[in-house]
């Protein structure tokens, strides 16, 4: 029997890095996941590799700043499972100036849609499912950079330090509602994923326009001296999601290789 077993949860974002380790793990511990992505070329995929393996998945396409989007979605989960017990607002998205008097407020605003708009929506539509089952676990994926600065990825920071405090407030509104619902953010380091790739000029500490290596990076920067694997923090998204969290709520927790100890 797996840690989950029983429980439907949705992952946005889950066509890629963290999110795919999150909807693979969380498969593999015998829950019913929905993985969304805007990326309806690799998501299919990922489901499709997971069913093979067993696993109970499905792929809907998704673009979580979409209000009308989230009410299909939602609608969707209703209609096929009739309940929703774990939500992971993962999807988000990063854009790197090395000097934010170069920042777009079009690029100021991408982000804040994808990293705000998005987990506001996905709670929105995903709560009332919960409500009806007497209980559930949001999780929301936050990053170090919602913890402390990142210079090079101020707006970035900007909309996870937002992330951060949107879960503790909500952890209280439904704690206060006694509704059995608990919320927590998580916050990873430097992760091995695709985003670095897509990151489109020069972060933090990189000079020029040279693409970011994560591993390069984690060497100087984290005490573990190497970057994290998406399916080290999937681990800790499968402990906040399974009853062993039941007395969890409002918390973050931290899986960045110590980079925020000293
Ligand atoms: P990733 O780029 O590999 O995966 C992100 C996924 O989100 C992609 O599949 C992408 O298509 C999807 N996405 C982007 N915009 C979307 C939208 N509007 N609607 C739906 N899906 C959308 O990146 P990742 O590293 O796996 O990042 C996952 C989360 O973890 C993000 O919120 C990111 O900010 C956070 N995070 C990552 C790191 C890291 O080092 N990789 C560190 C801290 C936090």
């Amino acid at each position: 029997t797996g840690q989950v077993e029983g429980k439907v949860a949705l992952v946005t974002g889950g066509a890629s890095g963290i999110g795919e380790a999150v909807v693979e793990l969380l498969a593999k511990e015998s829950a019913t996941v929905i993985a969304t992505d805007v990326d309806d070329l690799r998501g299919p995929e990922v489901v499709a590799r997971i069913t093979k393996a067993g696993g109970k998945a499905i792929f809907l396409e998704q673009d979580v700043t979409s209000e009308e989007r989230w009410v299909e979605i939602a609608a969707e989960i209703a209609k096929r499972y009739g309940r929703l017990d774990v939500l992971v607002a993962n999807a988000g998205i990063g854009i790197a100036v090395p000097s934010i008097v170069d920042m777009t407020l079009a690029d100021w605003r991408k982000q804040n849609a994808v990293n705000l708009d998005g987990v506001f929506l996905s709670v929105k539509h995903c709560l009332p499912l919960m409500r009806k089952i007497g209980g559930g676990s949001i999780i929301m994926m936050s990053s170090l950079a919602g913890l402390r600065g990142a210079p090079g990825l101020s707006a970035y920071s900007a909309t996870k330090g937002g992330v951060r405090l949107f879960a503790k407030s909500i952890a209280m509104e439904c704690a206060g509602a006694g509704d059995g619902i608990r919320v927590n953010s998580v916050h990873p380091g430097i992760i091995d994923t695709p985003i670095w790739g897509k990151i489109p000029t020069s972060a933090a500490g990189n000079q020029g326009n040279a693409p970011i290596d994560p591993e390069e990076r984690a060497k100087l920067a984290t005490p573990l001296a190497r970057a994290g694997q998406a399916a080290e923090i999937a681990s800790g998204v499968l402990y906040l999601a399974s009853d062993a969290s039941r007395y969890v709520t409002g918390t973050e927790l931290v899986i960045d290789g110590g980079m925020n100890a000293g």
